[in-house]
């Protein structure tokens, strides 16, 4: 993104270095030179092979029986509802999660189900919150199906679940009879961050979602693993939502390019927004814990004499930082492929400078 100011003398045009989100990254040369050149066919009729070698993959990846690949996160996580519940059922899932805030209410417009929450600290939380939710069969009860957990937890901070803990969740869920969904549109952060790997990650849920879009850069994508009745009951309820494409390869290019070349570096986006946490940290008015910046999402506070949060997004877009309001006195930086460490560097300073 580009923005031009007026000097003086001279008109300077100054990239902006935008934080706002890692789903703005672009599509590198090399990522569009193998879109350009994968072989493709009618992926509703089964046809692409691109579309195919991905859904293979990512299956495998997580040691799942079968895949489908869908255009955006949000999907991935109303199929994984839609195809593990019936209308009149209960999902649990944390308050702050991503299904809840941001997926336009779907889970009651495309599953028909009620949401109850599970509450905890920074998107997580333990077995006995899903023991508590848990009623009798009884008619008066919608019956709980499904239990969503997200991983990284992005208004958590980018944090990431301890991985005990997980799994202290996924037994009492094995003990109760409900389905667990495992929302990991940045599980390849979290899987970078805590080396724990993407199979066991696989293992503690019934099914998996992960998006290419953010930071792994692919311009397009996202998929759903899980056993085959599952994901075939995703294909059709991907067809009913209007998620059917055809020579799809050209994305699932994309996203193999990005599972081979995108997913280790994810550490040095770690390391930038540590670093920028730091920095922040020393800023008089702002609140942040770098020592919570585990991944790329740092999320600080800014103190109300400042105007708010929406006010001082918009004075550091004047200065040339993207960054996003996540609340009155809440910002959100994100760090990712399209941005180095010294862009990181500057931008620090630039919202050091902005609340002098
Ligand atoms: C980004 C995101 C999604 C999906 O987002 P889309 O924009 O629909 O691809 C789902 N869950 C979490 C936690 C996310 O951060």
């Amino acid at each position: 993104m580009l923005v031009s100011s007026r000097g003086s003398a001279a008109r300077r045009v100054t990239r902006v270095i935008d934080l706002r989100s890692d789903t703005i990254t672009r599509p590198t040369a090399a990522m569009r030179r193998v879109m350009a050149e994968a072989p493709v066919g009618d992926d509703v009729f089964g046809d692409d092979p691109t579309v195919r070698l991905l859904e293979e993959r990512f299956a495998g990846l997580f040691g799942k029986a079968a895949a489908v690949f869908v255009p955006s996160g949000t999907m991935a996580n109303q199929l994984a509802i839609r195809a593990q519940t019936e209308p009149g059922d209960e999902v649990i899932t944390h308050p702050e999660s991503h299904v809840v805030h941001y997926e336009s209410g779907a889970p009651a417009a495309l599953s028909g189900v009620t949401l109850r929450y599970a509450d905890g600290p920074r998107g997580t939380f333990g077995a006995e919150a899903v023991r508590a939710l848990i009623r009798p069969r009884d008619p008066h009860y919608g019956p709980a199906a499904l239990v969503t957990v997200e991983n990284t937890h992005n208004r958590g901070g980018g944090r990431v679940w301890p991985v005990e803990q997980l799994r202290a969740v996924r037994e009492e869920c094995l003990r109760l009879g409900v389905r667990m969904h495992l929302d990991g549109a940045r599980i390849w952060n979290a899987h970078v961050a805590s080396g724990v790997s993407l199979a066991e990650y696989g293992s503690l849920a019934d099914t998996v979602s992960a998006c290419f879009s953010k930071g792994l850069g692919a311009p397009v994508g996202s998929a759903l693993a899980g056993d085959e009745r599952t994901i075939a009951r995703a294909r059709r309820f991907r067809k009913m939502f209007g998620g059917g494409m055809r020579q799809a390869g050209v994305l699932t290019a994309a996203c193999l390019y990005a599972l081979d070349h995108h997913v280790a570096r994810l550490g040095e986006d770690h390391a930038k927004a540590r670093a920028l946490a730091e920095r922040l940290a020393r800023v008089p008015g702002v609140s942040v814990d770098p020592a919570e910046v585990e991944t790329n999402l740092v999320y600080f506070g800014v103190d109300p004499r400042f105007g708010g949060a929406d006010a001082v997004c918009a004075r550091l877009g004047e200065a040339g930082v993207g960054a996003l309001s996540e609340g009155p006195h809440r910002i959100r930086a994100v760090t990712h492929l399209d941005v180095t460490a010294d862009d990181v560097s500057r931008a620090g300073e630039v919202i050091a400078n902005v609340l002098a």
